[in-house]
């Protein structure tokens, strides 16, 4: 499932959620349906933080508490429904026989460089939802563009159009940043700018994680 920016969610399943490992450390981001399944396994269990103290749920307790939350803060929430009840969705959800450290590298992919250019075509500078923007080689393919952070950016339709097959010089076009390997990952940094996901700010301490937190 594609990882969506806060601005285009539309409904619960859209959400992220932010995934620890069994030492609570943050290790990556995942969508709504990915994490109900592992709660549902009984592989992950739900982190809730409220005023900066955290409580610990499993599936069903989780779906107790969501009826609660559903009659007395609705609007604290982001619901998925099912066919008899409403569930909460979570923001964060510790893996429960998980270990490992989180990845140490960004990795380059589609939705990291989509929120490392935040969303913009790096010609024009307009911000474009996913669904209109394209990745583009700087330096072509066929010209012997590598594909690295250095050489992809996101483009809308109609630059990828007019910039065609070749070189920004060639095509009189120039990038409003040069594009560069992030150190951290960019998603985190989209995140943490919405009311949604403040919960997640206190498990992003880790060194690898050093993100500022605004
Ligand atoms: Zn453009």
């Amino acid at each position: 499932m594609p990882v969506m920016f806060a601005s285009e969610i539309k409904s619960g399943l859209d959400c992220n959620v932010l995934v620890l490992n069994k030492h609570y450390m943050a290790i990556r981001i995942i969508g709504a349906r990915r994490a109900f399944s592992l709660l549902f396994r009984e592989l992950a269990e739900v982190v809730s933080v409220e005023k900066d103290k955290y409580s610990n749920y499993d599936f069903q307790s989780w779906c107790e508490l969501s009826q609660l939350k559903r009659h007395f803060e609705p609007d604290g929430h982001d619901w998925v429904s099912t066919v008899n009840f409403y569930i909460a969705v979570p923001r964060i959800i510790r893996l429960l026989f998980y270990d490992r450290l989180p990845r140490t590298e960004v990795k380059l992919n589609r939705r990291n460089i989509f929120a490392r250019d935040k969303n913009k075509c790096q010609y024009c500078g307009k911000r474009q939802p996913t669904s209109e923007l394209s990745l583009d080689h700087v330096i072509p393919r066929s010209m012997g563009g590598k594909t690295a952070w250095e050489n992809i950016v996101c483009a809308c339709a109609s630059c990828n159009v007019k910039k065609g097959g070749r070189t920004p010089k060639l095509a009189g076009m120039t990038l409003i940043q040069k594009p560069i390997k992030p150190k951290h990952n960019p998603l985190v940094h989209i995140h943490l700018s919405h009311q949604r996901y403040h919960s997640w700010k206190q498990f992003l301490d880790h060194a690898y994680w050093s993100v500022e937190l605004k």
